[in-house]
């Protein structure tokens, strides 16, 4: 049985200046009424840091998405300048800040979704203190540079790293699992037996088949848009030999923003040809769940 994971990150449009909670305000009571009228659960990654307070701006859409789905937990590791900053202590205090607040208001926050798809071994250690369950932050493959103010300088396959970029290096690309699996303490990228499973947003089965060598190296996220504008993708997944298997679908309401209404549209239809193929639409958690059970 394959499950989806719907998974959007809630958060504003910074390039759009003053107009940045636009696309929120358009798009996310559009997106949770589709959801509920489908009867499908999906996962609300929920930004809440020094870039952006979604937590303090839309409660009432907090409310609503936590009633019919799963509210993670996402954090920008940015300072109040907008620079980035890993270091331990401030992805503790981000990481910790967020958490605290959503837990206040009595949401179980189990799963976690890095910024830009930042994650390292600092975040895991974060992540096992806070008592979290789920990390959805690694693309297997997936390699990136961000300037310092957010801008991707380099995305996908980097076989000449430039570490000297004024930003973060976002590098799972020499990770090749393409089922959730539990993280080393050692090597994020690695399996390993600390507390936290990695639920990859990968799909690295199509690109085996597709171009074999370069699947170790080359993963893409499947976008919630481009799936639900090519079925092919995701058919290919069911009637091959990974038909058993998880796929975690991300997107962002500036994705939905233009042409809102054909998008949905496209999504319900999504929704309704993936019902009927008996794929199971799924939260991170219930992943987490189902997937305890087949281990045994
Ligand atoms: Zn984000």
């Amino acid at each position: 049985m394959v499950k989806i994971a719907i998974t959007i990150d809630v958060e504003g449009y910074q390039r759009a200046g003053k107009d940045k909670y636009k696309c929120v305000e358009k798009t996310i009571p559009k997106l949770i009424s589709l959801f509920n009228q489908s009867n499908i659960k999906i996962t609300w990654f929920i930004v809440h840091d020094r870039w952006d307070t979604i937590t303090k701006k839309f409660p009432f859409f907090i409310d609503k998405m936590d009633k019919n789905g799963e509210l993670g937990c996402h954090v920008h590791f940015m300072d109040k300048k907008n620079k980035y900053n890993i270091a331990y202590d401030f992805q503790k205090e981000l990481i910790g800040d967020a958490t605290k607040f959503l837990r206040n208001k009595g949401f179980d926050i189990a799963s976690f979704r890095g910024g830009a798809y930042f994650f390292n071994q600092d975040t895991l250690k974060v992540l096992e203190e806070l008592n979290y369950l789920v990390d959805s932050s690694v693309i297997p493959g997936y390699y990136a540079l961000h300037a310092s103010n957010g801008i991707i300088k380099r995305k996908f396959v980097n076989f000449f790293p430039n570490k000297n970029i004024n930003g973060i290096e976002i590098n799972h690309k020499n990770n090749s699992n393409l089922s959730p699996y539990y993280l080393s303490k050692q090597n994020y990228n690695k399996k390993g037996n600390s507390k936290i499973l990695e639920i990859p947003l990968v799909v690295n089965p199509i690109l085996n088949i597709d171009i074999g060598c370069f699947s170790r190296f080359l993963s893409l996220p499947i976008s919630l848009i481009s799936a639900i504008n090519d079925f092919s993708i995701i058919d290919r997944l069911i009637k091959r030999k990974y038909s058993d298997s998880y796929i975690v679908l991300n997107s962002h309401p500036i994705n939905f923003y233009n042409n809102l209404d054909i998008k949905l549209k496209k999504l319900n239809n999504f929704i309704k040809e993936y019902k009927k193929r008996k794929v199971e639409f799924s939260t991170l958690r219930e992943i987490y769940d189902d997937y305890q059970k087949r281990k045994i």
